[in-house]
């Protein structure tokens, strides 16, 4: 018995277990087996397999979960869709009481939920308890607000059907909130598939919606493995596919989805830094960068896993760190006082420690406390990697495990640089007592959530979600519902394919004009109309030209034929002309204002132009260039009218959400309405501080290149709105492949579609399609809703605690 004395000068830690009887008792009430949860019903699986579902803390078997086949994914969708019908006609209130009496269900099994988490997933019980029951009850009331809501703030907009959801293992409660409350305050009805590692709390998670009376086939349940999830995604009676998880695994869906008209959005991993200046807080800087790795075993998508520290203090930082690391206890998930828990499985074990051992074998300093660890289970040591260079493999892959790189840097922009310097974009942490400092610097990160003097903080009223390799849609937030919406009044699209050409974007020579058709009399004009590219005209790299003919046959003038070298050339001088994201939006007002008055001046040129063209009706061209001059008032107004909001989150403090630009954006524009559909897409995106290149009307492209002297004489900067003309797929091609493209919108048919999204995965870049459905430009809906302006930005939030 150890003396009084000595236990105070140790202190050491005895055991606060977590009872788990309750959830031992409720696995046992279910004979440790699960069925599928479909129509609210337990329902076998078809061919009656079965996975083994395990505690990664004790290595035990906790029970088995079906292994859905397609023949129960079909019955799950088939369930979803029935009740779509009955539940997007409830009332917003309706809806809105079902939500909250799932909040309020989640409340009352809280213990239980955090118990059967931490047995399923080996995280500790301190993190299951406080942060993801308490944050999956929140997502649930926060989306009855919205429900409740729908009517007046969401009017012009409507369910999307029936979405398909796949999570991961790391959160699989929060996961699964974070997926299932935007889609049914909105409408949907939905069919999840959670991790095979982690079905536990879904299946708890099943009964508990059912106690909470919502009706049959609103969610299904379908256990299952990797298969279960492709057959869920590839599955054609879906509206929309949600998936959390790899991004290797994001880019196989993006493929199978691609074409299908099925929305997407796809959250994956990250690799975020954690950048500590000289003047931060470094005792407040240690314990945010503990919870910033080490919180759930490092498991987490945007872990604070690269180290970015000032070099005057980086030494003493790391010696700091290494004492406090040197202080975490590993153990039992249901312990209340251990850090940091078992990894999921010793799969993930042995590749977090070939990662480690790579790292060595790049030449880093390696540190791992020597800490006590269970005898039993998946635990794998608090781990530091310094002394490495910025392109090493571990400093730039994601390595979902309690891993630390670090680096340091001399100057702010050199700390910009190494956090940007990654293909990920999710998070990132900026430590600094400089208030201007650490915004700006939180300005300049690429990432869809930044944590100023704090780290990973979540809340539903703040979407979450990535640039980049990160993917693309945000989970919470106003801004997280558009991915379960559409406008009012667009239907799905639902587009016919046949195989796929195996030379799509080959380039297509130009079309000989008709013999003997003289050129248009209207216009008399026969001049070849050269490229823009940054701010100048320039010459087609092959010296080739297009012929633009009207309907009836009649030569209305030519045009460059542009290849992949021109466009690679204008996605340059868009690049270069980046700042614009910068000017004040006062500034981009003025210049989309002014371009509005420039081509108000030559009105009657253009609608000649528009008439000669396309032969409509001189007034009807009449109306398309005041449609056009209208449109370019509409984004103006806009520049300075949608920078963001402040969030109202949890945190006391100032969570800022902002409207940043995606980068450069390549759009393909339709054959109708030449010059409005040209101006309708190029005006909101530059209006949010995107540059552009663009190809207009491959049939009717001279109103846009008519726009050069417009808008050299309108003060847009060189290279905010570069224009090539020619084959619209082959130039299209060469975009889409251009890892310096953010986005890319198409506007032709629906093979170009499903070639745009299949080919978008390498740098899982964001695309908005037409699927071959023409939209009525003249519309103010179809032509410049809110659409437009969702597709020109991407959110990051901004949090900022507050206090003295
Ligand atoms: P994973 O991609 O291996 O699996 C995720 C889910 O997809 C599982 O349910 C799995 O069964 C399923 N799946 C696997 N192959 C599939 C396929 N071809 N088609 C359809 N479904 C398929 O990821 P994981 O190992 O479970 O989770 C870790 C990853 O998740 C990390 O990269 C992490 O960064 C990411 N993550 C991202 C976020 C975010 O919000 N951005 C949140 C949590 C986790």
């Amino acid at each position: 018995m150890p003396q009084l004395t000595t236990l105070f000068q140790s202190m050491p830690y005895g055991p606060a277990p977590e009872s788990a009887d309750a959830a031992e008792a409720w696995l046992d009430a279910h004979e440790r087996e699960f069925d599928l949860f479909i129509n609210n019903t337990w329902t076998a699986p078809a061919e009656g397999s079965y996975l083994t579902v395990s505690n990664p803390a004790r290595g035990e078997t906790l029970a088995q979960a079906a292994d859905a086949t397609a023949a129960d994914i079909d019955a799950a969708v088939l369930a979803a869709r029935s009740a779509y019908q009955s539940w997007s006609a409830l009332s917003p209130h309706q809806r809105a009481g079902h939500l909250y009496a799932i909040a309020r269900n989640l409340q009352k099994h809280a213990r239980l939920l955090a118990v059967v988490e931490s047995l399923d997933n080996g995280k500790p019980i301190r993190e299951s308890r406080d942060i993801d029951v308490p944050l999956a009850a929140r997502h649930f009331y926060y989306h009855a607000g919205w429900a409740q809501l729908m009517a007046s703030e969401l009017r012009d907009y409507q369910s999307l059907g029936v979405v398909g959801q796949v999570i991961p293992w790391n959160f699989p409660l929060l996961m699964l909130a974070w997926k299932i409350a935007p889609a049914l305050a909105t409408g949907n009805t939905v069919v999840i598939k959670p991790a095979p590692y982690t079905p536990l709390s879904a299946l708890l998670f099943a009964e508990i919606i059912a106690e909470a009376g919502l009706p049959p086939g609103v969610v299904n349940i379908i256990t299952g493995g990797d298969e279960a999830g492709a057959a869920l995604v590839a599955h054609q009676d879906l509206d929309k596919v949600a998936f959390t998880g790899s991004t290797a695994v994001g880019r196989v869906i993006r493929g199978a989805t691609a074409g299908s008209g099925i929305k997407m959005t796809l959250e994956l991993g990250g690799k975020s830094p954690f950048v500590v200046f000289d003047d931060a807080d470094l005792d407040g800087a240690i314990e945010g960068l503990v919870d910033a790795i080490f919180f759930n075993q490092g498991q987490v998508c945007c872990a604070g896993s690269r180290l970015l520290a000032q070099e005057n203090i980086a030494d003493e930082f790391l010696a700091r760190l290494k004492r406090r690391m040197a202080r975490l206890r590993l153990g039992d998930a249901l312990d209340k006082g251990i850090d940091i828990g078992a990894v999921i499985d010793p799969v993930q074990y042995e590749m977090i420690d070939r990662w480690v051992q790579r790292g060595i074998s790049e030449g880093a300093d390696v540190y791992q406390p020597d800490c006590d660890l269970p005898a039993n289970g998946c635990f794998y040591p608090p781990t530091l990697l310094s002394n490495l260079e910025a392109a090493a493999a571990v400093a730039q892959e994601e390595i979902f495990g309690p891993v630390l790189v670090a680096m340091s840097f001399r100057t702010p922009s050199e700390a910009v640089e190494l956090a940007n310097n990654t293909r990920y974009g999710l998070a990132a942490s900026v430590w600094s007592e400089n208030i201007s400092l650490a915004l700006e610097t939180a300005r300049q990160i690429k990432a869809g959530s930044v944590w100023i003097n704090s780290g990973n903080l979540f809340d539903a009223a703040s979407g979450f979600g990535g640039y980049r390799e990160s993917g693309y849609g945000r989970e919470g937030g106003k801004e997280g519902l558009f991915a379960y919406l559409r406008p009012r009044w667009m239907t799905r699209a639902r587009p016919q394919l046949g195989e796929p050409p195996s030379d799509w974007g080959a380039h297509t020579p130009p079309a000989p004009a008709k013999l003997g058709v003289e050129p248009s009399a209207s216009t008399g004009l026969d001049r070849t109309a050269k490229f823009y590219i940054g701010g100048a005209q320039a010459r087609p790299d092959g010296n080739y030209t297009r012929q633009v003919i009207s309907p009836s046959g009649a030569r209305v003038g030519q045009v460059g034929d542009g290849n992949r070298k021109d466009a690679r050339n204008a996605v340059e001088a868009a690049h270069k002309a980046k700042n614009w994201a910068y000017y004040s939006p006062h500034n981009r007002a003025q210049i989309l204002f002014y371009i509005a008055e420039n081509l108000s001046a030559r009105a009657e040129e253009f609608a000649g132009r528009i008439a000669a063209m396309t032969e409509t009706p001189l007034d009807a061209a009449r109306s398309e260039v005041a449609a056009s001059i209208d449109r370019l008032f509409h984004w103006a107004a806009f520049a300075d009218k949608s920078g963001g909001a402040v969030q109202e989150t949890t945190l006391r403090g100032l969570v800022v959400a902002l409207h940043e630009p995606l980068g450069v954006i390549g759009i393909a524009c339709p054959d109708e309405a030449p010059l409005l559909a040209f101006l309708s897409l190029v005006a909101p995106a530059i209006s949010r501080g995107n540059t552009v290149v663009c190809i207009p009307s491959p049939r009717y492209p001279l109103s846009a290149t008519d726009l050069y002297q417009v808008f050299d004489t309108s003060d847009l900067p060189a290279g905010v709105v570069n224009i090539i003309t020619g084959d619209r797929d082959h130039l299209v091609k060469t975009l889409v492949e251009h890892d310096d493209v953010d986005g890319l919108w198409y506007f032709g048919d629906a093979e170009g579609a499903r070639q745009v999204e299949a080919r978008s995965i390498h740098n899982i870049k964001r695309t908005w399609v037409s699927y071959g459905v023409k939209r009525d430009w003249l519309d103010p809906e179809q032509g410049a809703g809110a659409e437009f302006l969702h597709e020109s930005i991407q959110v990051k939030n901004i949090w900022t605690p507050t206090g003295a």
